[in-house]
């Protein structure tokens, strides 16, 4: 197969602006799925995926797309070596994560292509992502269609969305496709600018063979599965090796996704397909890593990284007698995705758990929502933290995830937090309340600038800020209509304290946190309130205390009180009674007892 009739290309946008609704256009228009097996958003394979309506996992897709003879007539014009009898084309879709907790891997997939379709909402016009994903591709020589979609709604503004993405990237007014992914229109005019304005891959065939792996699964017949995208010369079945990882391992299969996997002899230079590894590993096979032959001396694709996480908690089994199961589906869980980290923690008030770090808080919220649904484990998590740089003043200096871990203050010499760079997208009228909450948050101003009715400014904000309430004050700010990107800036300097929660006179340390000193008092006098509310009350009164260093800062009182579920029954029917005992005792489990003291 030759280079020249391959296209390799990702399908970003912003969340909901349509990426999987055209990607399933386009599977139909190739007739790469049969009609009669189609469902809706089809690469989004996970059911979580399904049910928020956004893609996890990388789920790359190879069509065949044949020109009929009018269009060949067409793409000959500019492309004469087209000859009339060779009119297919291998297109490779690789539809890419919308969330910003998965921008490397989404870097990942776009470095495997040569062009990318920018699907901006007709109705929304350009959000966060869509810049932070045009940055993204700013120093590569990705070819970008813009693609302009749900022009079939009432509110579509084509025009106005067109002219802020002229302004804001420079695209000429020929270049922009307008479609509707949901009811099919102009899908055939997507498929001829795939074709004639995205670069065929280029490869060089006196190098030795490299692919790079931009997403990997793991499956049970066959071990760890990697995606990758071969630049020079071809992969064949013979002993590969992983650079960064340094494994070397020999292959069961490889092959290509149509969308299911499709065994092959070898994947070619310019072409997307899997490897399986039979690697039992899946943090041996890492995302941006580059795969060779192991008797060959291969230079790595650059731009490799180690996923870093971001986002600290702790997790701890609702049911103490279920340590053990949630041990193992951690463990099996981290097979499918090695992205997040896991230790063995343990706390006072808890008992034993794990302190796992995530790419960010979604990404936490899916691996919970996994272990419960995959795994039948409930969890419970404590607040999340971010990983804090200390020097000591010994002059060691080390690095903690969890406010357990924080030193005596009296040891400490410097913290530092991380700081990320942020972008916010917003109606303009909404900027004043955008930038007091960002001012709040302890943000710096770096930028701001207008586009037509929007404005998008840039800040430095600590993380976290962001992972405290940021997203929900921002979309309350602004009616929904923000949106918001951000990126690992630096680490800084911070004055923080460890703010302790006293119950019944006992340091309860699962509610410890991390927070800015001046903030602290305002912290502390929020926590007891809610706890307050929130505790119910028992046979004695019950102190609630916020302490830094031992020095309380604030106080609530939960008054003595007897809570009789039966008192309204009086004698009679029994199995009410019953049924009013049962209730008591099931929310009892959701209790844990801190000393003396029931919490829910
Ligand atoms: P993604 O998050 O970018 O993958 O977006 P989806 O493809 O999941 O689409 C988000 C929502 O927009 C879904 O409810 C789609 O049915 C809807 N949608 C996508 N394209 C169109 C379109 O062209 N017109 C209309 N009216 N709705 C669309
Ligand atoms: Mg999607």
């Amino acid at each position: 197969m030759n280079n020249k009739f391959i296209r390799n290309f990702a399908i970003v946008a912003h969340i909901d602006h349509g990426k999987s609704t055209l990607a399933d256009r386009l599977l139909e228009a190739t007739g790469t799925i049969e009609p009669r097996l189609m469902k809706e958003q089809i690469l989004d394979s996970n059911p979580i995926e399904r049910e928020r309506g956004i893609t996890i996992k990388l789920a790359p897709v190879r069509m065949k797309f044949t020109l009929d003879s009018s269009t060949i007539g067409r793409v000959r014009l500019h492309t004469p070596e087209v000859s009339l009898s060779h009119s297919e084309y291998i297109l490779n879709l690789i539809d890419t994560p919308g969330h910003v907790d998965f921008s490397y891997e989404v870097s990942r997939s776009l470095s495997a292509c040569e062009g990318i379709l920018l699907v901006v909402d007709a109705t929304q016009g350009i959000q966060a992502q869509t810049l932070a994903h045009m940055r993204l591709i700013k120093d590569t020589k990705l070819k970008v269609i813009p693609i302009i979609n749900k022009i079939d709604l009432p509110a579509a503004k084509i025009a106005e969305v067109k002219k802020s993405l002229q302004e804001t990237f420079g695209f000429a007014d020929s270049e922009f496709i307008e479609i509707s992914a949901k009811f099919g229109v102009n899908i055939d005019k997507v498929l001829e600018a795939i074709i004639l304005r995205i670069p065929a891959p280029v490869s060089d065939s006196a190098t030795p063979a490299s692919g790079l792996v931009f997403s990997s699964v793991y499956d049970l017949h066959k071990g760890v599965v990697i995606y990758v995208r071969v630049f020079d010369k071809e992969i064949t079945k013979a002993p590969l090796k992983l650079y960064a990882s340094n494994t070397i391992f020999n292959p069961i299969e490889l092959g290509f996704f149509t969308p299911g996997m499709q065994p092959s002899k070898s994947i070619a230079a310019g072409e997307v397909g899997y490897i399986a590894t039979g690697l039992k590993d899946l943090s041996l096979a890492k995302v941006g890593d580059t795969v060779g032959f192991a008797s060959e001396k291969f230079v790595p694709l650059p731009g490799y990284r180690e996923p870093k996480p971001m986002v600290f908690l702790s997790l701890y089994p609702v049911d103490n007698d279920n340590f053990l199961l949630l041990r193992q589906s951690l463990e099996k869980l981290h097979l499918s995705d090695s992205s997040f980290t896991y230790s063995l923690h343990s706390s006072a008030a808890l008992g034993k758990g794990y302190l796992c770090g995530f790419l960010g808080l979604l990404h936490a919220d899916i691996v919970r929502e996994r272990l419960n649904r995959e795994f039948g484990v409930e969890v419970i998590a404590t607040a999340p933290s971010v990983e804090y740089k200390i020097k000591m003043t010994e002059g060691s200096s080390r690095t903690i995830h969890s406010p357990e871990d924080f030193p005596d203050p009296s040891l400490i010499s410097e913290i530092a937090e991380p700081v990320m760079y942020t972008t916010v997208y917003t109606p303009k009228s909404t900027v004043g309340a955008m930038m007091q909450l960002c001012q709040e948050k302890r943000g710096e101003l770096v930028n701001l600038q207008y586009l037509s009715n929007q404005a998008v400014f840039t800040y430095l904000l600590p993380l976290s800020e962001i992972i405290l309430d940021f997203f929900d004050r921002l979309k309350s700010a602004s009616s929904g209509f923000a949106s918001l990107d951000y990126e690992l800036f630096e680490y800084r300097k911070v004055d923080a304290v460890k703010l302790d929660i006293i119950l019944n006179h006992d340091k309860v340390d699962a509610f410890s946190q991390i927070v800015v000193r001046e903030n602290a008092r305002v912290i502390a006098e929020k926590l007891v309130t809610a706890l307050k509310d929130l505790i119910p009350r028992h046979q004695f009164e019950i102190p609630v205390q916020a302490a830094i260093s031992g020095q309380i800062i604030a106080r609530a009182d939960i008054k003595a009180f007897r809570k009789d579920v039966t008192q309204k029954l009086y004698g009679g029917d029994r199995t009410r009674k019953d049924k009013l005992l049962e209730a008591q005792k099931k929310g009892k489990k959701r209790l844990r007892q801190f000393g003396k003291v029931e919490i829910p």
